[in-house]
């Protein structure tokens, strides 16, 4: 998935959206039921993470 986002690194525009899944789900603390998938905006060409997001921080209300 494209973004509109601009690596701060290197400049580049080539920058996507990848996921954390499974073992990189952020778990809310002492309620393992609760988890979501991360949302990770990393540039293409330098390999730098801009953004880490959570899904549905709504789960952790
Ligand atoms: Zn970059």
């Amino acid at each position: 998935m494209k973004t509109n986002k601009i690596c701060p690194e290197c400049g580049s525009k080539e920058v996507e959206v990848g996921e954390f899944k499974g073992y990189g789900s952020l778990f809310k603390r002492k309620a393992i039921i609760k988890s979501s998938e991360v949302d990770a905006y990393f540039c293409v060409n330098c390999g730098y993470v801009l953004t880490l997001k959570v899904r549905k921080p709504e789960k952790f209300l």
